[in-house]
């Protein structure tokens, strides 16, 4: 099947926009799980595999399309591979009876969890698992990880998420210090996609 538009299943924007680059140079449109004012899809899995299946297959069945959904997040080794797949939630803090997105505050309260710990253990990687469900079709999976260190303090400007407090190995700048086409050439969602790509649109 030709793939000509695809839906990704994702509210994050800093997500879509990386997602929005790496498909630029196949011919395809790709629209956002928002622009199509689809639901929020509540991930109850306990892996990543299991969400991005949830996202995938429910915004598919909603949109009539071929659906890409990532989960993706942070595991720290020293906190026993925390936040994990719950990375966006630790970023969630109770404002005004809201509950709201924290990036900077999750970001806090990381590094001082890794402070107290009082560990010289700062290894850390991200993982991604993209779920691609063409209606009528099965899922499929594609897992790219990339390892490093959480840094002792916040720095750069780009990105999203935890960007300003991970250095990727062979690196000594966060991954908010990179551009997009720099941070996916060795980004775990850079390398998940390579995969992607390889196995939809180079497969025949
Ligand atoms: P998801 O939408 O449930 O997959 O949330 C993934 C969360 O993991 C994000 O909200 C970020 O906190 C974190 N995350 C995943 N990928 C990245 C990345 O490339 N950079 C920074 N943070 C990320």
């Amino acid at each position: 099947m030709k793939i000509t538009k695809l839906v990704v299943a994702s509210h994050n924007q800093g997500k879509i926009d990386e997602i929005k680059k790496m498909l630029s140079p196949y011919q395809i449109e790709v629209v956002s799980a928002r622009e199509l004012n689809l639901p929020d899809v509540e991930e109850t899995g306990t892996t990543f595999a299991e969400n991005a299946a949830l996202k995938a297959e429910q915004l598919s069945e909603a949109s009539g399309l071929p659906c890409l959904a990532d989960d993706s997040g942070l595991c720290v080794n020293a906190l026993g591979g925390r936040p994990g797949v719950y990375s966006a939630r630790y970023s969630e803090f109770e404002k005004d009876g809201k509950t709201e997105r924290d990036f900077s505050r999750g970001m806090d309260k990381l590094l001082a969890e890794l402070a107290a710990l009082d560990t010289a253990d700062h290894s850390a990687y991200f993982a991604c698992v993209l779920a691609f469900k063409i209606p009528g079709e099965k899922c499929r999976f594609f897992e790219g990880r990339v390892n490093g260190v959480i840094a002792h303090e916040k720095s750069g400007t780009g990105g999203f998420g935890f960007d300003p407090v991970f250095i990727p190995d062979g690196s000594d700048k966060t991954f908010a210090h990179f551009s997009k086409d720099e941070k996916a050439a060795v980004s775990h969602r850079g390398r998940a996609f390579e995969k992607f790509i390889t196995g939809v649109f180079n497969a025949d």
